[in-house]
């Protein structure tokens, strides 16, 4: 068990706004530090290239509904007709460990984290425009018409909830929407709590008599 715990961020967008291109980007950039991206298990089917346990933990229905009934998800939702959730156990043990933790998740789940634990960093992430967003969905390839036409219609659902989250960023220049999130991880860092754990024998030293 780490000292200090890991923090949690919560990002969500509309399908094809850029969460897990910008976590990717985010955790190769700093892959010399403690950050991780939760696996959700999903009832979706997999889309070619998406590995199972690296993408997602691919289950039948009945495994979800099971995952439910025994309480092992920390959150979960239905998002265009199929099941997500996050496992519990690997967010407290991640966490645990002093790492910080990235869940790429809609806003029904981020507000049940939310609800769990406070602390949690909620980002919600923007496309620039409307058209947009359908030409990143559609230059994705990974979606046919037909789902790119239901979560276009479903996007302004999701954005309706932006005022739930702590942090806004607008994905328009790729880069620049990954220096604000690597902005928002370096203040939920600085603050008060986990900082006076990591430098708990400076503060001794700097302030012998305190007993805080
Ligand atoms: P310039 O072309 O170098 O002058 O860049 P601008 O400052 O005019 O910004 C170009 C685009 O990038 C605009 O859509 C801005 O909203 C966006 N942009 C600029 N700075 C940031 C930033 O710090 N974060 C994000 N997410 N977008 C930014
Ligand atoms: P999400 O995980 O939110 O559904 P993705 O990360 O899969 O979204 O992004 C959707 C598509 O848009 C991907 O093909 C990605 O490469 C592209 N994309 C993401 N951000 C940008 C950006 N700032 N400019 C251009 N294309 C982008
Ligand atoms: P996709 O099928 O494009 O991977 O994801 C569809 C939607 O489900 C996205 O809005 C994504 O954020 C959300 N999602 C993915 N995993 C989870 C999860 O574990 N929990 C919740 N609540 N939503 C998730």
């Amino acid at each position: 068990m780490s000292p200090v715990a890991g923090n949690l961020f919560i990002l969500a967008a509309p399908s094809g706004g850029g969460k897990s291109s910008l976590i990717k980007a985010l955790l190769e950039k700093h892959a010399d530090q403690n950050m991780q991206v939760s696996v959700s298990l999903t009832t979706r089917a997999p889309r070619p290239g998406e590995e199972n346990g690296k993408h997602y933990h691919f289950v039948d229905v009945a495994r979800f509904k099971q995952e439910i009934a025994d309480g092992t998800l920390f959150e979960w939702a239905e998002v265009f007709g199929n099941y997500y959730g996050t496992s519990r156990t690997v967010i407290e043990q991640t966490l645990q460990q002093g790492i910080d933790v990235f869940l790429d998740i809609d806003w029904q789940g981020a507000r049940q984290v939310k609800q769990q634990i406070p602390d949690a960093s909620a980002i919600f992430i923007l496309p620039p425009s409307e058209d947009e967003l359908r030409k990143r969905l559609t230059g994705r390839g990974q979606d046919s018409q037909e789902v790119i036409e239901q979560r276009m219609a479903e996007a302004r659902a999701e954005i309706s909830h932006y005022a739930e989250f702590d942090y806004l960023v607008v994905n328009d220049e790729f880069d620049h929407a990954l220096a604000d999130l690597e902005r928002i991880v370096l203040t939920q860092r600085l603050r008060l709590g986990p900082q006076r754990a990591r430098h708990h024998e400076l503060l001794a030293s700097l302030l012998p008599d305190d007993r805080r």
